[in-house]
């Protein structure tokens, strides 16, 4: 496990309402890590040495405001593994990450929990 790409203090203001549970930070970090894993292979097989935001699966169907950022972009670098990181990226994966635990809100919602968890992610 690398370093946490999320910050853990902003969970608990995301998820209103609820509990956060102590595997929930690592577990998101490891899906947004993911991501980043993710957009390097797309920018690369369009010929670009530049992750960039666009890289991101799903963000664009979003139109949300998203007051909280969740992610710790000095970290970013790293995790794109030598790639360039574009201004935007942080803030397609910030996205990315409030998508996610929207849905795990809801899933522990509909568990009836007070608690998310990293399996509801
Ligand atoms: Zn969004």
């Amino acid at each position: 496990m690398g370093d946490i790409l999320v910050v853990k203090a902003k969970l608990k203001e995301v998820c209103k309402g609820f509990n956060v549970a102590g595997d929930l930070a690592e577990a998101l970090s490891a899906k947004v890590s993911a991501a980043v894993d993710d957009a390097v292979k797309r920018a690369d097989a369009n010929g670009r040495k530049t992750v960039m935001g666009k890289d991101v699966p799903f963000s664009f169907e979003c139109s949300a405001k998203h007051g909280e950022n969740l992610i710790v972009k000095a970290k970013l670098k790293e995790a794109a593994k030598g790639s360039n990181v574009a201004g935007d990226l942080a803030e397609h994966l910030n996205c990315l990450a409030h998508q996610l635990l929207k849905a795990a809100c809801e899933r522990a919602e509909s568990n009836q929990r007070k608690t998310v968890m990293a399996k509801d992610l």
